[in-house]
C-alpha cells in the first residue's frame, strides 16, 4: 500500500498489506479484548478516553502534518480536524454513561420493567480518506465507550493516518484488540464480514461502496450504517441576507477543497437576489489562493487523488458540452495530477452530470429560481439527502420548509457542519443510520428489555 502525497506525487511510504492470517489474529483479538471490555466500568473508559483526547491535543501538529501530507488538507484545517477528534473522545468520555444508562419502562400493573444498552462486540468501520481522522474517531469514541472494539479498514491511499490512530488508542492505554487498524484492500472486507466474531459494520464512503457493503452483510444478517455521498442544497430565499449567504457559500462549497459528503453543492438562489449572490459568491472563490499544504498564505491545495480530479473534470465538462453556462472557469487538469482550479457553471439541466451526481471537489452549480415551491422541487430532485441550508430572515418560514426538505439535517441561516452534540446521517442514497449525539451511540447496541416479575 502507498502513501502519496498528492500535491507532489512522492512516494512517501510503502506498507505490505496484512495477510489472511494476520486478519484472523486481529479478529480473534478484538473478540477475546471484547469480552472483558464489555465489563470493564464507565469511570475507566472515560479516563483511556480523555487520555486519547489528550494525545491528540499534544500531538496535534504531528498527526495534522500526516493528513496534510496523504491527502493534500490544508494544515490548518487538518489541526482544526484532530482538536475535533479530541472533542469527540471528550463529550463521549463525558455523556457515554447518561446515554447508555437504563431506562425504566411503564408497565400496566406493578411489575418493573426496564431497557439496557449492551454492547454487540467487535464492530467494523470502513472508512474513507477525506476526513481522515474524523471519520474514525467519531465511530470510534462512542463505540469503545459503549462497550464494543472496533477493527478499521480505511481508505487505500492513507495508511499512515490509519496506523497512527491505532497507535493512539494503544499510548492511550486501551487494552490491546480494542481498536485496530487492518491495512487491506477492498475485496477483503466480505470475509471479515461474513466472519462470526464480527457483529456489524458502519460505512462511510460512497454509494457504490454501500450497495456492496450492505448487501454483503444482508447475506450474514448483521446491521449497516451508511453515510455515504451528498450533494446538499443551498437555498437562498428573497428575503435572506444575501451577502452573508453568499460569503458563507463560498465556505460551504470549499470547505476540505470541496471533498466533503456535507459540502453545499447545490445553490439555489431566488430570482430577485439572484445576481448580487453570483457576483459576491464569485468573488470570494476567485480571491482564494492555491498552494502546497503548508503555505500559510494559501487557502487550498489540490484533490486527494490524481484520478478524482480526472473523474470531477469529466462531470464538469461533460455538464458544459450539454450546455451549462461557465461562470468561473477552472481549466482542465494535467493529466496525472491532482491539482485541480474551482468552478461554478449554472444553467443546470436535468440530463446533466451536474445535475444528479455528487460533484465530490470544487465544482458548484447554480440554480435560479422564482419560488420558493420551486426551491423546495429542485432540492428534493436529486437521489442524495444528507444536509441542507436554508437562508431567510423569516423563522416561521423556516421551520415550515425545514419538514419539507428531504435531508437528514437542515441548518437555517448557517453552513452544514458535524458536531458531537448533533445527530448525523441522510436518507435517500446518503444512507441510514446515525452518528454522533446519543443516537450515535446507540447504533450499535443491544437495546434489551428486561422484566422483573
Ligand atoms: P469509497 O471509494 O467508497 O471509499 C470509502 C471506503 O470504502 C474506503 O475505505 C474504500 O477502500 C472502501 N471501499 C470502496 N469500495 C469497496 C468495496 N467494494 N468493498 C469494501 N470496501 C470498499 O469513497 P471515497 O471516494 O473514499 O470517499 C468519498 C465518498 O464518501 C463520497 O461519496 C462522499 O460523499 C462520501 N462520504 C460520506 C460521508 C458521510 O458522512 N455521509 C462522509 C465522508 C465521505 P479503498 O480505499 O481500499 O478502495
Amino acid at each position: 500500500m502507498k502513501s502519496i502525497n498528492p500535491y507532489t506525487g512522492e512516494t512517501l511510504k510503502l506498507y505490505n498489506p496484512h495477510s489472511e492470517l494476520q486478519i484472523n489474529e486481529a479478529i480473534t483479538r478484538a473478540h477475546d479484548t471484547y469480552l472483558e471490555w464489555r465489563k470493564t466500568p464507565f469511570s475507566e473508559k472515560s479516563s483511556l478516553m480523555n487520555k486519547a483526547a489528550d494525545i491528540l491535543e499534544s500531538k496535534k501538529d504531528h498527526y495534522a502534518k500526516l493528513i496534510s501530507l496523504e491527502m493534500g488538507k490544508m494544515m490548518k484545517e487538518a489541526v482544526a480536524e484532530i482538536e475535533k477528534c479530541a472533542w469527540v473522545c471528550r463529550y463521549y468520555a463525558e455523556k457515554a454513561e447518561g446515554f447508555l444508562a437504563d431506562t425504566p419502562l411503564e408497565l400496566p400493573d406493578d411489575k418493573k420493567a426496564k431497557l439496557k444498552y449492551n454492547p454487540l462486540g467487535v464492530i467494523l468501520a470502513v472508512m474513507p480518506w477525506n476526513f481522515p481522522f474524523w471519520q474514525v474517531f467519531r465511530f470510534a469514541a462512542p463505540n469503545l465507550m459503549a462497550g464494543n472494539t472496533g477493527l478499521l479498514k480505511h481508505a487505500s491511499n492513507v495508511p499512515q493516518c490509519a496506523l497512527a490512530i491505532e497507535e493512539i488508542f494503544q499510548e492511550a492505554g486501551f487494552p490491546e484488540g480494542c481498536f485496530q487498524s487492518l491495512l487491506i484492500s477492498s475485496d477483503k472486507v466480505k470475509s471479515i464480514l461474513h466472519h462470526p466474531h464480527v457483529k456489524a459494520a458502519t460505512l462511510t464512503g460512497s454509494e457504490k461502496a454501500g450497495e456492496i457493503i450492505a448487501s454483503q452483510a444482508g447475506e450474514v444478517l448483521k446491521k449497516t450504517v451508511l453515510e455515504l455521498g451528498g450533494s446538499d442544497p443551498f437555498i437562498v430565499l428573497a428575503d435572506a441576507d444575501v451577502e452573508k449567504a453568499a460569503k458563507t457559500a463560498a465556505k460551504a462549497r470549499m470547505i476540505n477543497f470541496g471533498q466533503s459528503c456535507i459540502a453545499a453543492k447545490r445553490f439555489i438562489v431566488h430570482t430577485d437576489i439572484y445576481d448580487s449572490f453570483v457576483e459576491i459568491f464569485k468573488k470570494e472563490i476567485e480571491n482564494l489562493k492555491q498552494g502546497e499544504q503548508f503555505d500559510e498564505s494559501a487557502d487550498f491545495c489540490c484533490m486527494a487523488r490524481p484520478d478524482l480530479a480526472a473523474e470531477l473534470y469529466e462531470q464538469v465538462n461533460k455538464s458544459i458540452e450539454m450546455g451549462a453556462k461557465v461562470i468561473l472557469d477552472g481549466g482542465r487538469p494535467e493529466e496525472g495530477s491532482a491539482l485541480f482550479r474551482p468552478y461554478i457553471i449554472s444553467e443546470i439541466t436535468p440530463e446533466m452530470p451536474a445535475y444528479s451526481e455528487e460533484m465530490f471537489g470544487p465544482v458548484a452549480t447554480i440554480f435560479e429560481v422564482n419560488s420558493e415551491e420551486e426551491a423546495i422541487k429542485i432540492a428534493n430532485d436529486s437521489p442524495y439527502g444528507l444536509g441542507s441550508s436554508l437562508w431567510t430572515s423569516d423563522m416561521d418560514k423556516a421551520d415550515t420548509l425545514a419538514a419539507q426538505i428531504e435531508s437528514g439535517a437542515v441548518f437555517v441561516n448557517g453552513l452544514v457542519a458535524s458536531s458531537p452534540y448533533l445527530p448525523f446521517g441522510g436518507i435517500k442514497r446518503s444512507g441510514y443510520g446515525r452518528e454522533l449525539a446519543e443516537l450515535g451511540i446507540k447504533e450499535f447496541v443491544n437495546i434489551k428489555t428486561v422484566t422483573f416479575a
